[in-house]
């Protein structure tokens, strides 16, 4: 479906930026840690579901300039490349002109080649994350992922070769059995290829995955969290030295190369998210869309929503949001301009958990920022739950702090 028509209605060149997230939910086989909204064997329904992100899209947006976006997953890359480039035409149409704007895309090794990821090139992606996982075969088996280091290696040669310029590469530690040494050969193999970012994620065990069971019938070993801690600190120890800068708990990156994306969601700012499973964050508001894939396609052929809830997020958990996410970045809280955007005084409503975090050595509160020490970075998450009001259970903190890592 074409959006020329009804572009009229749209007006991005007025008031605030937003961001833009689309989800593209399939996948040609399930890993075995994913508790993603993914569907494998599912790319017969792609036609419709690019459709129906169109008119999401032109549903969705409102009068703001768009300032990123960021096609996630799922495998964006499995999208053939035309539907890629009908959405960001489509999208296009609306955007300034003179404003280059940062394009994301997922790709998954063994989803690309040169010709594809061309064709995404040419139709404005400038910023691909490559899910590599890892360099040891034997750990991207247990993960179940579908390819091999050496896919994995093509496929990053494949994206320098058409000319990407912005790549990061997703890498995981805490896998059963992963050494010490395993992870240091990993990390040393994705350097050579010099990446402008790099993403690394501790493995998390959820409930229902194909992992989760064979953990559970004692197939696989668990994860050792010491061994996890160990080898984030090598990581920090290493990306260091090659000259990352460590700007947010899970992320690196070369100067200037910081995910533009990705700080909207850390710096609590607005966005809206399209697709199955998508959330969107606008006007103290949270929504959620349907994960169900036949029901996200049937909301844009004229059947029910695609919204299946809407949250009104008090301003009470809005600041405590705010800390949350800004204590994941390098510089942490900002004491005044948090102040002054949240109308609070961080220093008097948290003074009894900024005083027992720093007693735990876990903060550092010099009266401008309040930040992560290296050991509150390894244990964020008894941290962040200490910010939300009262109310608000446990579980909520793993909710906020990760949402859209
Ligand atoms: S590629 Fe990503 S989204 Fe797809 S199954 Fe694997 S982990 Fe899940």
């Amino acid at each position: 479906m074409g959006c020329g028509a009804l572009s009229v209605i749209i007006n991005w060149n007025m008031a605030a930026n937003i961001s833009l997230y689309i989800h593209i939910p399939f996948c040609i086989r399930k890993c075995s840690y994913c508790s993603f909204v993914s569907y494998s064997g599912r790319q017969d329904a792609m036609e419709q579901y690019s459709q129906a992100l169109t008119r999401e899209i032109i549903q969705r947006v409102d009068n703001r300039m768009l300032k990123s976006v960021y096609f996630g997953g799922g495998t964006p890359s499995l999208l053939p490349a035309d539907h890629i480039s009908r959405l960001l035409e489509c999208i296009g149409t609306h955007l300034p002109q003179n404003r280059e704007i940062e394009i994301s895309l997922e790709a998954n090794p063994g989803t690309i080649n040169h010709k594809h990821l061309y064709a995404m090139l040419s139709s404005g992606v400038n910023r691909l994350s490559i899910g590599l996982q890892s360099l040891d075969d034997g750990e991207l088996g247990v993960l179940g992922r579908l390819h091999s280091s050496a896919e994995g290696l093509n496929a990053v040669a494949y994206a320098r070769g058409v000319g990407f310029k912005n790549i990061n590469l997703d890498l995981i530690y805490g896998i059963p059995g992963q050494t010490l040494p395993s992870w240091q050969y990993t990390l040393e193999g994705v350097l050579s290829l010099e990446p402008e970012h790099l993403s690394l994620y501790g493995l998390s065990l959820e409930s229902g995955t194909a992992m989760m069971e064979k953990i559970e019938a004692g197939e696989l070993p668990t994860i050792d969290p010491d061994v996890s801690a160990e080898q984030y600190e090598l990581a920090e120890k290493i990306l260091a030295a090659k000259g990352y800068r460590h700007y947010e708990i899970s992320n690196w990156a070369k100067p200037g190369f910081e995910c533009r994306h990705n700080m909207v969601y850390w710096k609590n700012e607005e966005y809206i998210g399209v697709g199955a499973g998508a959330c969107s964050h606008i006007g103290g508001h949270r929504f959620l869309n349907t994960s169900s894939l036949e029901k996200y396609i049937d909301a844009f052929t004229g059947n029910g929503a695609a919204v299946e809830s809407d949250e009104t997020i008090s301003p009470e958990m809005a600041a405590a949001e705010a800390a949350i996410l800004a204590l994941r970045l390098e510089e942490g809280v900002e004491i005044s301009s948090y102040n002054n955007d949240y109308k609070t005084d961080i220093l008097s409503v948290n003074s009894k958990e900024i005083k027992e975090l720093e007693s735990y050595g876990l903060i550092e509160n010099n009266g401008v920022n309040i930040k992560l020490t290296p050991r509150g970075r390894l244990l964020g998450n008894e941290v962040f739950w200490r910010f939300l009001p009262a109310s608000s259970a446990q579980n909520d903190t793993n909710q906020v702090a990760m949402e859209r890592e």
